[in-house]
């Protein structure tokens, strides 16, 4: 079986909250990334914050990110899609990953609601937000990252994203192997199927073969452990991070031991996990010499 991915989510768009360990400044997104390729993480995957853990579009903070983490790691680079909902239009929604010149970026390849229920009140918190992504955004995504050298990370929220990756492998416009995400939901966000190991099996009639895409689960409002443990077993990778869920049950840990935990799961089961090096050679990402442009 191939050596498995760990491609950490160290903050995406979560608050600390009761977890004061999410990262969010350049300096404290690297300083993490660096604990976490020290514990075996081979991909790093960041979003920029402001001062306050806000969401940042810039794409001077994206380069700066860039540039600290690959200063010190060669931990593979992975940004995210810019712009969530309907704000902006394609050619800002990729300005950033043109500044920050990661190794990944995320195009994700259809379009869902990314409400959340309020089970206790009975009503869905918002009702608009549209997190969309046209065949033609995704398609000029996917050339613009084709043109930079930068490999696509598609996340797949459900089984039409899936197929719609097919596609675009069949298209040429995802190099094959291409690499995914798929984030599934607990905590009441339907945008995907639910974070549980049928919520993941349900992909399986419709995924390429392994040797084409490389996936990696991740489970937004859940923990990661049963998923992780059915992607391990069946040849995928695992995304875990305090970006997704904060772990109170495990006494809100840090990225890096969450990595730490997930490592030992793999050798438990009897899965090797790539080096970066290893990972950049198995997605043939080049090496990147060039350093970040802003
Ligand atoms: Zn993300």
């Amino acid at each position: 079986m191939q050596k498995l991915i760990i491609n950490v989510r160290l903050n995406e768009w979560e608050m600390r909250g009761p977890n004061p360990n999410i990262p969010y400044s350049p300096e404290e997104i690297a300083e993490d990334a660096l604990a976490c390729a020290a514990a075996g993480a081979n991909i790093v995957h960041v979003h920029a914050r402001g001062p306050n853990g806000e969401k940042s579009h810039s794409p001077e903070l994206y380069a700066e990110i860039t540039r600290r983490i690959r200063a010190k790691s060669d931990i593979l680079i992975h940004t995210t899609l810019g712009n969530v909902y309907l704000e902006g239009d394609a050619a800002d929604r990729v300005k950033h990953v043109e500044a920050a010149m990661p190794d990944i970026a995320t195009i994700d390849i259809g379009s869902t609601n990314m409400d959340r229920f309020d089970r206790a009140a009975g009503r869905f918190e918002t009702t608009k937000q549209v997190y969309e992504n046209s065949i033609e955004s995704c398609t000029y995504f996917a050339r613009v990252m084709k043109e930079l050298g930068v490999k696509p990370s598609v996340g797949i929220w459900n089984v039409s994203f899936m197929r719609t990756t097919a596609i675009f492998m069949e298209m040429g416009l995802l190099e094959k192997p291409a690499l995914a995400k798929i984030p599934l939901c607990g905590g009441d966000l339907v945008a995907g199927h639910a974070a549980t190991p049928e919520g993941l099996e349900a992909f399986f009639h419709a995924m390429p073969s392994l040797d084409e895409l490389f996936w990696c689960v991740c489970t937004k409002y859940a923990n990661i452990f049963p998923c992780a443990a059915v992607a391990i077993a069946r040849g995928g990778h695992v995304a875990p991070g305090l970006g997704d869920y904060h772990y109170a049950e495990l006494g809100c840990p840090t990225n890096a031991e969450l990595v730490r935990r997930i490592v030992a799961m793999a050798r438990d089961m009897g899965r090797e996990v790539a080096t970066p090096a290893e990972a950049r050679r198995m997605l043939r990402i080049p090496a990147r010499a060039e350093a970040a442009r802003a």
